[in-house]
Protein backbone atom coordinates (compact mmCIF):
# COMPACT_ATOMS: atom_id res chain seq x y z
CA UNK A 1 0.00 0.00 0.00
CA UNK A 2 2.84 2.57 0.32
CA UNK A 3 3.30 2.59 -3.46
CA UNK A 4 -0.28 4.11 -3.46
CA UNK A 5 -1.09 7.60 -5.39
CA UNK A 6 -0.30 10.36 -3.42
CA UNK A 7 -3.90 12.12 -3.04
CA UNK A 8 -4.55 13.91 -6.66
CA UNK A 9 -8.30 14.04 -6.30
CA UNK A 10 -7.70 16.59 -3.15
CA UNK A 11 -4.92 18.41 -5.34
CA UNK A 12 -7.07 18.66 -8.57
CA UNK A 13 -9.78 20.19 -6.35
CA UNK A 14 -7.59 23.25 -5.09
CA UNK A 15 -6.14 23.95 -8.31
CA UNK A 16 -10.02 23.95 -9.84
CA UNK A 17 -11.22 26.09 -6.41
CA UNK A 18 -8.14 28.27 -7.17
CA UNK A 19 -8.65 28.65 -10.87
CA UNK A 20 -12.59 29.04 -11.26
CA UNK A 21 -11.90 32.11 -8.12
CA UNK A 22 -8.63 33.61 -9.55
CA UNK A 23 -9.79 34.26 -13.11
CA UNK A 24 -10.95 37.37 -14.31
CA UNK A 25 -13.60 37.37 -17.42
CA UNK A 26 -13.82 40.97 -19.04
CA UNK A 27 -14.59 39.54 -22.23
CA UNK A 28 -16.75 36.67 -21.04
CA UNK A 29 -19.75 35.14 -22.53
CA UNK A 30 -22.06 37.55 -20.27
CA UNK A 31 -19.29 40.91 -21.16
CA UNK A 32 -19.69 39.80 -24.62
CA UNK A 33 -23.60 39.36 -24.64
CA UNK A 34 -23.87 42.89 -22.93
CA UNK A 35 -21.95 44.76 -25.89
CA UNK A 36 -23.99 42.75 -28.59
CA UNK A 37 -27.29 43.52 -26.49
CA UNK A 38 -26.24 46.96 -26.37
CA UNK A 39 -25.02 47.46 -29.97
CA UNK A 40 -28.53 46.15 -30.96
CA UNK A 41 -30.26 48.17 -29.05
CA UNK A 42 -28.35 51.31 -30.02
CA UNK A 43 -29.50 50.16 -33.56
CA UNK A 44 -32.77 50.13 -32.80
CA UNK A 45 -32.65 53.22 -31.41
CA UNK A 46 -31.20 54.72 -33.89
CA UNK A 47 -33.68 53.53 -36.13
CA UNK A 48 -36.61 54.54 -33.61
CA UNK A 49 -35.28 57.77 -33.68
CA UNK A 50 -34.52 58.57 -37.34
CA UNK A 51 -37.95 57.19 -38.61
CA UNK A 52 -39.05 59.85 -35.95
CA UNK A 53 -37.04 62.68 -37.21
CA UNK A 54 -37.71 61.77 -40.45
CA UNK A 55 -41.49 61.31 -39.41
CA UNK A 56 -42.01 64.73 -37.58
CA UNK A 57 -40.00 66.92 -40.87
CA UNK A 58 -42.27 65.28 -43.15
CA UNK A 59 -44.89 66.10 -41.24
CA UNK A 60 -43.77 69.74 -40.95
CA UNK A 61 -43.14 70.26 -44.73
CA UNK A 62 -46.59 68.61 -45.56
CA UNK A 63 -48.23 71.30 -43.07
CA UNK A 64 -46.49 73.80 -44.60
CA UNK A 65 -47.19 72.76 -48.22
CA UNK A 66 -50.90 71.64 -46.99
CA UNK A 67 -51.45 75.26 -44.88
CA UNK A 68 -49.71 77.92 -46.35
CA UNK A 69 -48.31 77.19 -49.98
CA UNK A 70 -52.01 75.57 -50.82
CA UNK A 71 -53.48 79.05 -49.24
CA UNK A 72 -51.38 80.86 -51.31
CA UNK A 73 -52.47 79.18 -54.54
CA UNK A 74 -56.19 79.54 -53.42
CA UNK A 75 -55.19 83.42 -52.71
CA UNK A 76 -53.56 83.72 -56.04
CA UNK A 77 -56.30 82.01 -58.19
CA UNK A 78 -58.88 83.83 -56.14
CA UNK A 79 -57.32 87.03 -57.27
CA UNK A 80 -57.19 86.18 -60.94
CA UNK A 81 -60.95 84.66 -60.48
CA UNK A 82 -61.58 88.20 -58.84
CA UNK A 83 -59.75 90.73 -61.33
CA UNK A 84 -62.04 89.08 -64.25
CA UNK A 85 -64.70 89.40 -62.05
CA UNK A 86 -63.92 92.94 -62.14
CA UNK A 87 -63.78 93.51 -65.46
CA UNK A 88 -66.98 91.97 -66.13
CA UNK A 89 -68.19 94.45 -63.45
CA UNK A 90 -66.51 97.44 -65.56
CA UNK A 91 -68.77 96.60 -68.59
CA UNK A 92 -71.66 96.18 -66.59
CA UNK A 93 -71.50 99.90 -65.14
CA UNK A 94 -70.54 101.42 -68.06
CA UNK A 95 -74.24 99.46 -69.19
CA UNK A 96 -75.82 100.56 -66.19
CA UNK A 97 -79.40 102.73 -67.11
CA UNK A 98 -79.93 104.09 -63.35
CA UNK A 99 -77.87 106.15 -60.97
CA UNK A 100 -78.45 103.38 -58.23
CA UNK A 101 -77.67 100.85 -60.68
CA UNK A 102 -74.39 102.73 -61.03
CA UNK A 103 -73.96 103.58 -57.23
CA UNK A 104 -74.41 100.06 -56.43
CA UNK A 105 -72.12 98.50 -59.29
CA UNK A 106 -68.93 101.43 -58.49
CA UNK A 107 -69.46 100.14 -54.20
CA UNK A 108 -69.58 96.70 -55.77
CA UNK A 109 -65.98 97.96 -57.66
CA UNK A 110 -64.60 99.54 -55.18
CA UNK A 111 -64.92 96.99 -52.60
CA UNK A 112 -63.83 94.27 -55.09
CA UNK A 113 -60.72 96.45 -55.84
CA UNK A 114 -59.84 97.24 -52.04
CA UNK A 115 -59.79 93.14 -51.73
CA UNK A 116 -57.86 92.60 -54.30
CA UNK A 117 -55.08 95.07 -53.01
CA UNK A 118 -55.31 93.41 -49.41
CA UNK A 119 -55.02 89.95 -50.80
CA UNK A 120 -51.99 90.90 -53.37
CA UNK A 121 -50.14 92.10 -50.24
CA UNK A 122 -50.79 89.26 -48.40
CA UNK A 123 -49.51 86.99 -51.21
CA UNK A 124 -46.66 89.71 -51.86
CA UNK A 125 -45.48 89.46 -49.13
CA UNK A 126 -45.14 85.57 -48.80
CA UNK A 127 -44.62 84.76 -52.09
CA UNK A 128 -40.87 85.76 -54.00
CA UNK A 129 -41.63 87.87 -56.63
CA UNK A 130 -39.74 90.62 -58.14
CA UNK A 131 -39.60 93.95 -57.15
CA UNK A 132 -40.45 95.26 -60.72
CA UNK A 133 -43.87 92.99 -60.97
CA UNK A 134 -45.18 93.94 -57.03
CA UNK A 135 -44.72 97.46 -58.91
CA UNK A 136 -46.10 96.64 -61.89
CA UNK A 137 -49.20 94.92 -60.12
CA UNK A 138 -49.67 98.09 -58.09
CA UNK A 139 -49.65 100.32 -60.85
CA UNK A 140 -52.54 98.33 -62.89
CA UNK A 141 -54.72 98.29 -59.84
CA UNK A 142 -54.34 101.84 -59.18
CA UNK A 143 -55.49 102.50 -63.52
CA UNK A 144 -58.14 99.91 -62.70
CA UNK A 145 -59.09 101.97 -59.69
CA UNK A 146 -58.87 105.37 -61.71
CA UNK A 147 -60.18 103.86 -64.62
CA UNK A 148 -63.33 102.77 -62.52
CA UNK A 149 -63.89 105.96 -61.40
CA UNK A 150 -63.72 107.76 -64.94
CA UNK A 151 -65.97 105.26 -66.49
CA UNK A 152 -68.38 106.14 -63.36
CA UNK A 153 -68.23 109.58 -64.19
CA UNK A 154 -68.98 109.14 -67.55
CA UNK A 155 -71.76 106.93 -66.73
CA UNK A 156 -72.69 109.37 -64.66
CA UNK A 157 -72.49 112.53 -67.19
CA UNK A 158 -74.57 109.66 -69.99
CA UNK A 159 -77.76 108.89 -67.44
CA UNK A 160 -77.85 112.71 -66.64
CA UNK A 161 -77.56 113.47 -70.57
CA UNK A 162 -80.03 110.56 -70.86
CA UNK A 163 -82.47 112.19 -68.44
CA UNK A 164 -82.76 115.47 -70.34
CA UNK A 165 -85.51 116.00 -73.44
CA UNK A 166 -84.60 113.91 -76.47
CA UNK A 167 -82.56 115.50 -79.44
CA UNK A 168 -81.13 118.22 -77.34
CA UNK A 169 -77.90 116.66 -76.37
CA UNK A 170 -77.84 113.95 -78.79
CA UNK A 171 -74.63 115.41 -80.01
CA UNK A 172 -73.03 114.93 -76.59
CA UNK A 173 -74.62 111.75 -76.33
CA UNK A 174 -72.78 110.19 -78.97
CA UNK A 175 -69.70 111.74 -77.46
CA UNK A 176 -70.03 110.60 -73.95
CA UNK A 177 -70.85 107.16 -75.38
CA UNK A 178 -67.94 106.90 -77.33
CA UNK A 179 -65.91 108.08 -74.42
CA UNK A 180 -67.10 104.82 -72.06
CA UNK A 181 -66.52 103.04 -74.72
CA UNK A 182 -63.00 103.87 -74.99
CA UNK A 183 -63.00 104.08 -71.21
CA UNK A 184 -64.46 100.31 -71.14
CA UNK A 185 -61.99 99.22 -73.57
CA UNK A 186 -58.92 100.55 -71.42
CA UNK A 187 -60.73 98.94 -68.39
CA UNK A 188 -60.53 95.26 -70.36
CA UNK A 189 -57.05 95.84 -71.34
CA UNK A 190 -56.01 96.89 -67.75
CA UNK A 191 -57.83 94.21 -66.06
CA UNK A 192 -56.15 91.48 -68.28
CA UNK A 193 -52.94 92.90 -67.86
CA UNK A 194 -53.48 92.44 -64.11
CA UNK A 195 -55.03 88.92 -64.96
CA UNK A 196 -51.81 87.94 -66.06
CA UNK A 197 -49.41 89.27 -63.67
CA UNK A 198 -52.16 87.63 -60.66
CA UNK A 199 -51.36 84.71 -62.60
CA UNK A 200 -47.46 85.08 -62.34
CA UNK A 201 -48.19 85.34 -58.78
CA UNK A 202 -50.16 81.78 -58.85
CA UNK A 203 -47.32 80.23 -61.15
CA UNK A 204 -44.76 81.20 -58.54
CA UNK A 205 -46.80 79.97 -55.87
CA UNK A 206 -46.97 76.39 -57.75
CA UNK A 207 -43.60 76.35 -58.94
CA UNK A 208 -42.73 77.05 -54.87
CA UNK A 209 -45.28 73.96 -53.88
CA UNK A 210 -43.36 72.06 -56.51
CA UNK A 211 -40.13 72.77 -55.44
CA UNK A 212 -40.91 72.17 -51.71
CA UNK A 213 -42.75 68.69 -53.03
CA UNK A 214 -39.71 68.20 -54.58
CA UNK A 215 -36.98 68.88 -51.52
CA UNK A 216 -39.86 66.69 -49.39
CA UNK A 217 -39.31 63.77 -52.19
CA UNK A 218 -35.81 63.66 -51.52
CA UNK A 219 -35.70 64.26 -48.00
CA UNK A 220 -37.67 61.07 -47.93
CA UNK A 221 -35.42 59.12 -50.66
CA UNK A 222 -32.58 60.17 -48.02
CA UNK A 223 -34.04 59.35 -44.79
CA UNK A 224 -35.58 55.73 -46.77
CA UNK A 225 -31.64 54.57 -47.45
CA UNK A 226 -30.97 55.43 -43.98
CA UNK A 227 -33.00 53.43 -42.63
CA UNK A 228 -32.31 50.90 -45.23
CA UNK A 229 -28.29 51.26 -44.36
CA UNK A 230 -29.69 50.78 -40.54
CA UNK A 231 -31.83 47.86 -41.02
CA UNK A 232 -28.87 46.60 -43.36
CA UNK A 233 -26.89 46.98 -40.43
CA UNK A 234 -28.69 45.46 -37.58
CA UNK A 235 -28.95 42.42 -40.02
CA UNK A 236 -25.36 42.09 -40.51
CA UNK A 237 -24.91 42.61 -36.68
CA UNK A 238 -27.66 39.55 -35.96
CA UNK A 239 -25.85 37.07 -38.68
CA UNK A 240 -22.76 37.66 -37.32
CA UNK A 241 -24.08 37.49 -34.20
CA UNK A 242 -25.77 34.28 -35.01
CA UNK A 243 -22.17 33.29 -36.48
CA UNK A 244 -20.01 34.43 -34.05
CA UNK A 245 -22.25 32.32 -30.94
CA UNK A 246 -22.50 29.19 -33.37
CA UNK A 247 -18.25 29.23 -33.19
CA UNK A 248 -17.38 30.63 -29.79
CA UNK A 249 -20.33 28.53 -27.70
CA UNK A 250 -22.58 26.22 -29.69
CA UNK A 251 -19.22 23.98 -31.83
CA UNK A 252 -17.21 24.41 -28.32
CA UNK A 253 -19.89 23.25 -26.23
CA UNK A 254 -20.65 20.43 -28.74
CA UNK A 255 -16.73 19.76 -28.89
CA UNK A 256 -16.42 19.73 -25.22
CA UNK A 257 -19.43 16.72 -25.05
CA UNK A 258 -17.72 14.74 -27.74
CA UNK A 259 -14.87 14.74 -25.67
CA UNK A 260 -15.93 13.69 -22.44
CA UNK A 261 -18.50 11.21 -24.16
CA UNK A 262 -15.64 9.06 -25.26
CA UNK A 263 -14.18 6.41 -23.18
CA UNK A 264 -12.15 6.65 -21.72
CA UNK A 265 -11.65 10.21 -21.65
CA UNK A 266 -8.18 12.06 -23.34
CA UNK A 267 -7.23 14.67 -21.34
CA UNK A 268 -5.62 16.22 -24.13
CA UNK A 269 -9.16 15.96 -26.21
CA UNK A 270 -11.09 19.05 -23.51
CA UNK A 271 -9.56 21.95 -25.49
CA UNK A 272 -9.00 24.67 -22.74
CA UNK A 273 -9.05 27.81 -25.25
CA UNK A 274 -9.87 31.58 -23.66
CA UNK A 275 -10.99 32.58 -21.07
CA UNK A 276 -14.83 32.84 -20.94
CA UNK A 277 -16.97 30.72 -19.25
CA UNK A 278 -16.72 28.01 -21.30
CA UNK A 279 -13.31 27.44 -20.91
CA UNK A 280 -13.70 27.38 -17.12
CA UNK A 281 -16.52 24.99 -17.68
CA UNK A 282 -13.58 23.35 -19.79
CA UNK A 283 -11.29 23.56 -17.47
CA UNK A 284 -13.47 22.49 -14.51
CA UNK A 285 -14.34 19.11 -16.69
CA UNK A 286 -10.55 18.46 -17.45
CA UNK A 287 -9.98 18.64 -13.59
CA UNK A 288 -12.91 17.05 -13.27
CA UNK A 289 -11.88 14.30 -15.39
CA UNK A 290 -8.15 14.29 -14.16
CA UNK A 291 -9.46 13.80 -11.13
CA UNK A 292 -11.57 10.74 -11.62
CA UNK A 293 -9.42 8.74 -13.35
CA UNK A 294 -6.73 9.78 -10.49
CA UNK A 295 -9.42 7.63 -8.34
CA UNK A 296 -10.29 5.52 -10.81
CA UNK A 297 -5.94 4.68 -10.80
CA UNK A 298 -6.07 4.63 -7.03
CA UNK A 299 -8.77 2.52 -6.91
CA UNK A 300 -7.14 -0.05 -9.37
CA UNK A 301 -4.17 -0.22 -7.51
CA UNK A 302 -5.87 -0.63 -3.99
CA UNK A 303 -8.01 -3.77 -5.76
CA UNK A 304 -4.25 -4.85 -7.12
CA UNK A 305 -2.93 -4.12 -3.42
CA UNK A 306 -6.06 -6.17 -1.80
CA UNK A 307 -5.66 -9.09 -4.26
CA UNK A 308 -2.25 -9.49 -3.77
CA UNK A 309 -2.60 -9.46 0.02
CA UNK A 310 -5.65 -11.76 -0.49
CA UNK A 311 -3.18 -14.68 -1.62
CA UNK A 312 0.28 -12.96 0.36
CA UNK A 313 1.61 -12.80 3.75
CA UNK A 314 2.26 -8.93 4.26
CA UNK A 315 5.39 -9.62 6.12
CA UNK A 316 7.60 -11.38 3.43
CA UNK A 317 5.54 -11.17 1.02
CA UNK A 318 4.88 -14.80 0.38
CA UNK A 319 2.04 -16.38 -0.61
CA UNK A 320 -0.42 -17.24 2.51
CA UNK A 321 -3.01 -19.92 3.08
CA UNK A 322 -5.22 -19.10 0.42
CA UNK A 323 -2.93 -19.00 -2.21
CA UNK A 324 -0.83 -22.25 -1.32
CA UNK A 325 -4.18 -24.09 -1.09
CA UNK A 326 -5.36 -23.16 -4.94
CA UNK A 327 -1.82 -23.69 -6.13
CA UNK A 328 -1.82 -27.41 -4.67
CA UNK A 329 -4.62 -28.06 -6.34
CA UNK A 330 -3.40 -26.77 -9.11
CA UNK A 331 -0.21 -28.92 -9.17
CA UNK A 332 -1.95 -32.08 -7.77
CA UNK A 333 -4.54 -31.63 -10.39
CA UNK A 334 -1.95 -31.15 -13.38
CA UNK A 335 1.23 -32.86 -12.36
CA UNK A 336 2.52 -35.69 -14.11
CA UNK A 337 5.65 -35.91 -11.93
CA UNK A 338 5.38 -36.54 -7.68
CA UNK A 339 5.18 -33.70 -5.65
CA UNK A 340 7.02 -33.20 -2.71
CA UNK A 341 5.72 -31.07 0.22
CA UNK A 342 8.07 -30.16 2.97
CA UNK A 343 7.12 -28.34 6.46
CA UNK A 344 9.73 -25.63 7.24
CA UNK A 345 9.93 -24.12 10.92
CA UNK A 346 12.57 -21.85 12.50
CA UNK A 347 14.65 -23.12 15.31
CA UNK A 348 14.68 -21.44 18.37
CA UNK A 349 13.26 -18.30 17.11
CA UNK A 350 11.69 -17.90 20.46
CA UNK A 351 15.16 -17.33 21.62
CA UNK A 352 15.76 -15.07 18.66
CA UNK A 353 12.72 -12.79 19.53
CA UNK A 354 13.48 -12.43 23.35
CA UNK A 355 17.23 -11.99 22.72
CA UNK A 356 16.95 -9.49 19.46
CA UNK A 357 13.27 -8.30 19.83
CA UNK A 358 10.30 -8.82 18.07
CA UNK A 359 11.28 -6.31 14.88
CA UNK A 360 14.46 -7.89 14.59
CA UNK A 361 12.46 -11.03 14.37
CA UNK A 362 10.73 -9.76 12.08
CA UNK A 363 13.62 -9.35 9.87
CA UNK A 364 14.57 -12.65 10.40
CA UNK A 365 11.64 -14.02 9.14
CA UNK A 366 12.38 -11.63 5.48
CA UNK A 367 15.52 -13.25 5.55
CA UNK A 368 14.62 -16.58 6.13
CA UNK A 369 11.94 -16.54 3.54
CA UNK A 370 14.47 -14.76 1.41
CA UNK A 371 16.89 -17.74 1.65
CA UNK A 372 14.61 -19.97 1.40
CA UNK A 373 13.44 -18.61 -1.83
CA UNK A 374 16.82 -18.62 -3.48
CA UNK A 375 17.07 -22.32 -2.74
CA UNK A 376 13.81 -22.68 -4.62
CA UNK A 377 13.06 -23.32 -8.58
CA UNK A 378 10.63 -20.95 -10.36
CA UNK A 379 8.22 -24.00 -10.57
CA UNK A 380 8.20 -24.41 -6.79
CA UNK A 381 5.91 -22.32 -4.43
CA UNK A 382 6.72 -21.33 -0.60
CA UNK A 383 4.24 -20.27 1.64
CA UNK A 384 4.41 -19.11 4.86
CA UNK A 385 1.55 -20.72 7.09
CA UNK A 386 2.00 -18.43 10.19
CA UNK A 387 4.06 -17.69 12.57
CA UNK A 388 8.04 -19.12 12.01
CA UNK A 389 6.26 -21.88 9.69
CA UNK A 390 6.96 -21.69 6.16
CA UNK A 391 5.58 -24.42 3.48
CA UNK A 392 7.42 -25.43 0.17
CA UNK A 393 5.83 -27.46 -2.78
CA UNK A 394 7.86 -28.91 -5.31
CA UNK A 395 7.63 -31.10 -8.41
CA UNK A 396 10.40 -33.42 -7.69
CA UNK A 397 11.37 -36.81 -9.48
CA UNK A 398 11.21 -38.79 -6.07
CA UNK A 399 12.11 -38.61 -2.46
CA UNK A 400 15.94 -38.30 -2.77
CA UNK A 401 15.47 -35.34 -5.36
CA UNK A 402 13.13 -33.98 -2.75
CA UNK A 403 15.37 -33.77 0.77
CA UNK A 404 18.31 -32.74 -2.16
CA UNK A 405 15.91 -29.75 -2.55
CA UNK A 406 15.15 -29.34 1.36
CA UNK A 407 18.83 -29.56 1.75
CA UNK A 408 19.47 -26.91 -0.23
CA UNK A 409 16.65 -24.60 1.72
CA UNK A 410 18.54 -25.68 5.06
CA UNK A 411 21.75 -24.79 3.82
CA UNK A 412 20.82 -21.55 2.40
CA UNK A 413 19.55 -20.49 5.47
CA UNK A 414 22.33 -21.70 7.99
CA UNK A 415 24.99 -20.38 5.26
CA UNK A 416 23.58 -16.78 5.91
CA UNK A 417 23.41 -15.03 9.42
CA UNK A 418 21.68 -12.43 9.52
CA UNK A 419 23.54 -9.04 10.31
CA UNK A 420 22.67 -7.81 13.76
CA UNK A 421 23.45 -3.75 13.99
CA UNK A 422 27.47 -3.52 15.43
CA UNK A 423 27.16 -6.94 17.24
CA UNK A 424 27.70 -10.45 15.70
CA UNK A 425 25.65 -11.61 12.75
CA UNK A 426 22.48 -13.84 13.88
CA UNK A 427 22.70 -17.32 13.27
CA UNK A 428 19.46 -18.95 11.94
CA UNK A 429 18.79 -22.50 11.19
CA UNK A 430 15.50 -24.28 10.03
CA UNK A 431 14.45 -27.55 10.57
CA UNK A 432 12.46 -29.42 7.59
CA UNK A 433 9.81 -32.63 7.51
CA UNK A 434 9.10 -33.53 3.67
CA UNK A 435 6.79 -36.23 2.24
CA UNK A 436 5.93 -37.14 -1.35
CA UNK A 437 2.81 -37.97 -3.22
CA UNK A 438 3.16 -39.89 -6.37
CA UNK A 439 1.06 -40.97 -8.86
CA UNK A 440 -0.40 -37.59 -9.78
CA UNK A 441 -2.29 -36.06 -11.41
CA UNK A 442 -5.16 -36.97 -9.18
CA UNK A 443 -8.99 -36.15 -9.76
CA UNK A 444 -9.83 -32.90 -9.06
CA UNK A 445 -13.29 -34.10 -8.03
CA UNK A 446 -14.61 -32.62 -5.11
CA UNK A 447 -12.71 -31.77 -1.53
CA UNK A 448 -10.31 -34.49 -3.13
CA UNK A 449 -6.67 -32.35 -3.92
CA UNK A 450 -7.75 -30.56 -0.22
CA UNK A 451 -7.75 -33.75 1.72
CA UNK A 452 -4.76 -35.27 0.14
CA UNK A 453 -3.17 -32.05 1.02
CA UNK A 454 -3.93 -32.53 4.40
CA UNK A 455 -2.82 -36.09 4.35
CA UNK A 456 0.69 -34.76 3.24
CA UNK A 457 1.37 -32.10 5.16
CA UNK A 458 0.18 -34.38 8.28
CA UNK A 459 3.22 -36.83 6.87
CA UNK A 460 5.62 -33.89 6.86
CA UNK A 461 4.88 -32.21 10.14
CA UNK A 462 5.46 -35.83 11.17
CA UNK A 463 8.95 -35.81 9.99
CA UNK A 464 9.23 -32.30 11.04
CA UNK A 465 8.30 -33.36 14.19
CA UNK A 466 11.18 -35.93 14.39
CA UNK A 467 13.84 -33.69 12.67
CA UNK A 468 12.84 -31.04 15.66
CA UNK A 469 13.73 -34.24 18.41
CA UNK A 470 16.55 -35.35 16.53
CA UNK A 471 18.75 -32.08 17.26
CA UNK A 472 17.29 -29.86 15.44
CA UNK A 473 17.98 -27.94 11.34
CA UNK A 474 18.44 -30.96 9.62
CA UNK A 475 15.56 -32.23 7.11
CA UNK A 476 13.15 -35.94 7.60
CA UNK A 477 11.73 -37.41 5.32
CA UNK A 478 8.81 -39.44 5.47
CA UNK A 479 9.73 -42.55 4.43
CA UNK A 480 6.92 -43.96 1.88
CA UNK A 481 5.46 -41.96 -1.14
CA UNK A 482 1.78 -40.90 -0.69
CA UNK A 483 0.44 -42.62 -3.74
CA UNK A 484 -2.22 -39.82 -4.28
CA UNK A 485 -4.96 -42.15 -6.22
CA UNK A 486 -4.72 -45.23 -4.08
CA UNK A 487 -5.24 -43.64 -1.00
CA UNK A 488 -8.59 -42.16 -1.37
CA UNK A 489 -9.77 -44.03 -4.28
P1 LIG B 1 11.28 -24.71 18.11
O1 LIG B 1 12.71 -24.86 17.71
O2 LIG B 1 10.84 -25.86 18.92
O3 LIG B 1 10.44 -24.47 16.98
O4 LIG B 1 11.25 -23.47 19.06
P2 LIG B 1 10.65 -22.11 18.78
O5 LIG B 1 11.06 -21.15 19.74
O6 LIG B 1 10.95 -21.75 17.36
O7 LIG B 1 9.09 -22.37 18.81
P3 LIG B 1 7.97 -21.72 19.66
O8 LIG B 1 6.66 -22.23 19.08
O9 LIG B 1 8.16 -21.95 21.07
O10 LIG B 1 8.06 -20.19 19.38
C1 LIG B 1 7.73 -19.61 18.20
C2 LIG B 1 7.85 -18.13 18.32
O11 LIG B 1 7.73 -17.44 17.13
C3 LIG B 1 6.84 -17.62 19.29
C4 LIG B 1 6.39 -16.32 18.67
O12 LIG B 1 6.53 -15.21 19.48
C5 LIG B 1 7.25 -16.17 17.45
N1 LIG B 1 6.54 -15.61 16.34
C6 LIG B 1 5.48 -16.14 15.72
N2 LIG B 1 5.08 -15.31 14.69
C7 LIG B 1 5.91 -14.22 14.70
C8 LIG B 1 6.08 -13.05 13.91
O13 LIG B 1 5.31 -12.82 12.97
N3 LIG B 1 7.11 -12.22 14.23
C9 LIG B 1 7.97 -12.43 15.23
N4 LIG B 1 8.95 -11.57 15.49
N5 LIG B 1 7.84 -13.52 15.99
C10 LIG B 1 6.85 -14.42 15.75
MG1 LIG C 1 6.85 -23.35 15.29
MG1 LIG D 1 10.31 -22.86 15.71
Amino acid sequence: MKDLLPDQAEMAAKRLAAGATGRLLPLGLVGRTVAWVLSMLLLVLAAGWLTQTALDRLRADLRVVVDDELDQLMDALRLVQQTEALISQSLMLSQARTHDERKRLMVDQQERLEWIRKITRQVAAQAVVSGDLLERVGRTQNQLGEGTAGLDELVAQRLRLVARPAGRAHQELLQIEDAIARASARQREVGAELSVLMGYFSSDTRSRMQARIGKLHTEMGRQQVLLWALNGATLVLIVVLGVVLYRTVVLRIVKLQKAVSTQPVVQADIDVVGHDEIALLAETMRQYVERIQANEERLRRTNQDLAYLAEHDPLTRLANRRHFDAASRRMLTALNTPLAVAVLDIDHFKVVNDTHGHDFGDQALVHVAHCLGTALRDRDVLARFGGEEFVALMPVAGLDAAVEVCERMRLAVSAHPLAHGDGEPVALKVSIGVAVIAGLPMRAEGDLPAAMMHLALQAADAALYRAKNTGRDRVCASPEPIPASTRLA
